[in-house]
């Protein structure tokens, strides 16, 4: 057992590709086959067109800071320790937008329209959280 205190996310049917991806340390989405959208999160249906067409591919990874906080307060009590923290909303290159945590920087050096790139946190055996640091 991991001694790793913090909630964890709990993969559902249509997201478990994208957690089971992150344990590879890559960044996958759903991209419509029928329209081409790019897709997150993850889904049975496309948002754009309803299609059930959706394939899992594997993305650079990169995109932007669109929009962040920085917690100075945790917003749950096991997330204590690691205040002040960011928390971001990226846009990836491929267009959508992932809400997450801005890493490998002090939290006063994010901008918005910063450069970054997925990161990936082996916080228990099981799982792996996706973050963002500089690009
Ligand atoms: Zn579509």
């Amino acid at each position: 057992m991991s001694d790793y205190k913090k909630p964890l996310p709990h993969p559902t049917p249509a997201s478990k590709p994208f957690w089971e991806a992150a344990k590879r340390h890559e960044l996958q989405i759903q991209h419509c086959g029928s329209c081409g959208a790019h897709i997150f999160y993850p889904r049975e249906l496309c948002p754009e067109c309803l299609a059930p067409d959706l394939q899992w591919i594997k993305v650079s990874g990169k995109g932007a800071v669109y929009s962040f906080t920085i917690a100075q307060q945790a917003t749950h009590h096991a997330f204590a320790e690691e205040v002040p923290y960011v928390i971001a909303i990226v846009e990836l290159d491929e267009g959508p937008r992932l809400t997450t945590n801005i890493a490998g920087c002090k939290p006063e050096a994010v901008r918005i329209g910063m450069p970054v790139v997925a990161m990936f946190d082996d916080v228990t055996p099981e799982m792996t959280l996706v973050k963002f640091r500089p690009a």
